[in-house]
């Protein structure tokens, strides 16, 4: 951390009011394979239509709108929104005279002063656009991700139970259970046994405008095998751990069997807008749904995790991944094949999703 290196500047469409105005964007390096796009401040400004000013002495920059007023502090994480003190995950940057806000930032001020909410759409392909509007925030449609599938087995277990039936039953029956109870549409990546390239399954979600994207998987340890107990949830960061790193490895295994034009779709994402915008969602929605599945199974809670998983990239809402349960573990490997245990499953995962819906709707 700590190097700044700026990439490129680009202009990118933002829509409000009804009227498209164009913003000048930067992505900024904040290490190795960690970019972030980041928001011109007097852009924003001349859209909104907020004041800007900046204390030298204290670095500190007022916006202010009506009477509410906002401080923020280049390189610093805290900022001040209205009587509030705000940690957001990334900080604004001030470089040359000019100031940066990344989207976390953008969407808290558009919140604050207007009362609207901040959304990227993918206008074309690779083409993206900023559109703040009035709409309430709200859970109505999902996509249910049953990992792996076809030619893509997944982890296999010790008596050859493949990971890939597991997590289609399980998306199946969290569909149905997600529809009747709480009345959320939902969109299966694959309702059959087939290969659906991972690129494929991110812009699923994206094009149906969906509201939140579920994978579902199994763990492994192949190095343990009748030890492995217990369900953890991640979501989309630079991977942390040696055992994270080592799940990630093992469920982006599956580009192996992709295309070489399969697998470029995935290359040129670029993991920035599409997960900056969502970390502290997709944090509390994996938080919800491990305690809600290790409780519907009354099993171990592995807890919340966090690495960097090609089927998440790109996707322009809150994310999780599932790693329920050890398939390598013969006693899991047998209950995850029986409905009653997948029941239970879909049953925490609807209960996950209930819980953060209360808090995102709030
Ligand atoms: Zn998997």
């Amino acid at each position: 951390m700590g190097i700044i290196l700026i990439i490129l500047t680009l202009a990118m469409g933002l829509e409000y009011n009804n009227k498209v105005y164009q913003v000048e964007t930067k992505m900024i390096n904040k290490s190795r394979d960690l970019k972030f796009t980041y928001f011109s401040a007097k852009d924003l400004q001349s859209v909104i239509g907020f004041e800007m000013e900046e204390k030298p002495l204290t670095q500190r920059i007022i916006l202010k709108y009506k009477t509410k007023e906002i401080s923020l502090y280049p390189d610093n994480p805290w900022s001040e929104i209205g009587e509030e003190v705000v940690n957001l995950p990334i900080p604004p940057v001030r470089e040359k005279n000019k100031v940066w806000l990344p989207l976390p930032l953008v969407s808290e001020i558009v919140d604050y002063f207007v009362e609207m909410q901040v959304k990227i759409e993918e206008v074309r392909p690779q083409n993206k656009r900023l559109i703040i509007s009035e709409t309430k925030r709200r859970i109505k449609k999902i996509v249910i991700d049953a990992g792996h599938g076809g030619k893509d087995p997944g982890a296999v277990g010790p008596n050859r139970v493949q990971e890939k039936d597991i997590t289609l039953g399980i998306a199946k029956l969290t569909a149905i259970a997600l529809e009747e109870r709480l009345g959320i549409e939902c969109i299966l990546t694959r309702q059959t046994d087939i290969f659906v390239p991972l690129g494929r399954r991110a812009r699923i979600a994206n094009q149906s405008k969906s509201d939140l994207f579920i994978s579902i998987h199994c763990n492994a340890d192949p190095k343990r095998q009748r030890q492995g107990e217990g369900t953890e949830i991640y979501f989309l960061s630079p991977a942390k751990t040696n055992w994270s790193r080592a799940v990630e490895a093992r469920e982006n295994a599956s580009l192996e069997y992709e295309t070489k034009e399969e697998r470029s779709e995935v290359e040129t994402i670029l993991w920035d807008l599409a997960q900056t915008e969502f970390l502290i969602e997709s944090n509390t929605l994996s938080g919800e749904m491990v305690n809600c599945v290790s409780n519907a199974l009354g099993s171990y809670n592995r807890g919340v995790k966090q690495a960097n998983f090609y089927v998440l990239r790109g996707v322009y809402m809150p994310t999780c991944l599932l790693e329920v349960e050890f398939i390598s573990n013969a006693k899991w490997e047998k209950k995850l094949q029986t409905q009653d245990i997948q029941l239970l499953i879909s049953e925490g995962i609807v209960e996950g999703v209930r819980k953060f819906k209360t808090w995102y709707e709030r």
